[in-house]
């Protein structure tokens, strides 16, 4: 049965692709990258040709959500043209969602284009709304082009969700002018805590800039009010509305709340090799069967394959850090999060 749909071993069905397209970024995030990250030849990447093709089969076995990241996607030559290819996926209704998760710095130049391919909502990773901090964070990054591409998805008719991942000494501070920027401009905004990803680049320890949303949300509560909502939108975030302004706040709290019960996803990276778990290591190699045959079905093989054996989640646990001030975590994972995608 090539196109029965994707079920794993625990009886999630898998129903959502993120795909990177790039592991290349024009930022240097503190807690993603190294200032000095040695990036892949271009040759080991997958073609944007190889690109639609596997996010095609993984729609023909019932992916219905397909997210576009990286790296920064948008630095990506030619991305455009996968985009406009696989649009054809949302006008046949095959998939029900394009989407990406972006940095924002080219947004400007591409919201239009982006919108008419289909892209109505996105998400823009966004820390903190002071221009000096946004470049210490980001190292290389300016603030007002980041601003200037919201706002234009927001004028080409994009919902914006914006990203905040929350760090300890960094954008406590600035909790509630990015909580009332956000219902001022009409976004939803998530926060996602810190996770262990990358911690062999000798940066600054992700331990130390742990916030935990359970002492972030316990302050929205307090000066907002806050009631629980059932919202679930296919991702691990759950959501609360303020009582306050009306708007929905997400949390994505892989280390104070395990989400993955629920999971319904995998990551393929910009080589094609598939990540059942971003917590795990173990991964499938699907740029040999794309480029063994022009046939999908060894491609789609080696994709059921990998599915059934899909963990049942991730081991990621402060509270269980290792002594002698190490730093390191328990289940911490040695990827940076551009090569898996975020
Ligand atoms: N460049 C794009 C961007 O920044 O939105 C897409 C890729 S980025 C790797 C995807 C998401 O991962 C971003 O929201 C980023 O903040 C988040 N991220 C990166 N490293 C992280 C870490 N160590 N812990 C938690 N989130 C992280
Ligand atoms: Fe680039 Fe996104 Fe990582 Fe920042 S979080 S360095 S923008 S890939």
């Amino acid at each position: 049965m090539q196109n029965a749909p994707l079920i794993d071993p625990f009886a999630r069905p898998i129903t959502y692709l993120r795909l990177s397209v790039t592991d290349r970024c024009d930022f240097r995030c503190t807690y993603c990258m190294s200032e000095a990250m040695q990036f892949l030849p271009r040759a080991e990447l997958l073609t944007l040709e190889e690109l639609d093709r596997l996010s095609s089969a993984f729609i023909s076995l019932g992916v219905r959500k397909l997210r576009i990241t990286g790296g920064e996607p948008l630095v990506r030559k030619g991305i455009l043209t996968l985009f406009q290819s696989l649009s054809r996926h949302l006008a046949s209704g095959a998939l029900d969602d394009l989407t990406l998760t972006t940095n924002g710095s080219q947004l400007a130049r591409y919201a239009d284009d982006l919108a008419a391919c289909g892209v109505r909502r996105i998400n823009v990773s966004l820390d903190t709304l002071v221009r000096d901090k946004f470049a210490a964070i980001t190292r290389w990054g300016k603030l007002a082009p980041v601003l200037d591409g919201i706002a234009a998805a927001k004028a080409a008719g994009i919902r914006v969700k914006i990203n905040t991942v929350a760090l300890k000494g960094f954008n406590e501070d600035e909790l509630f002018s990015l909580t009332d920027w956000c219902a001022k401009e009409g976004h939803d905004l998530t926060f996602i805590e810190v996770m262990p990803m990358g911690e062999d680049m000798g940066d600054a320890l992700r331990l130390g800039q742990y916030w935990p949303l359970t002492d972030l949300r316990a302050r929205l509560a307090s000066r907002y009010g806050m009631t629980d909502v059932p919202l679930r939108t296919g991702g691990p975030a759950r959501y609360v509305r303020l009582d306050a302004t009306g708007q929905h706040i997400g949390f994505i709290t892989p280390l104070t709340h395990n989400f993955c019960e629920s999971c319904n996803r995998v990551r393929a990276t910009c080589t094609g090799q598939l990540y059942m778990c971003l917590g795990q290591n173990d991964m499938a190699d699907l740029r040999a069967p794309l480029r063994a045959s022009a046939d999908d079905a060894p491609l789609i093989a080696a994709i059921r394959a990998a599915i059934a054996r899909k963990p049942k989640g991730h081991d990621f646990d402060y509270s269980r850090a290792s002594p002698a001030g190490t730093g390191a975590v328990k289940g911490q994972m040695p990827r940076h999060m551009s090569h898996t995608g975020g």
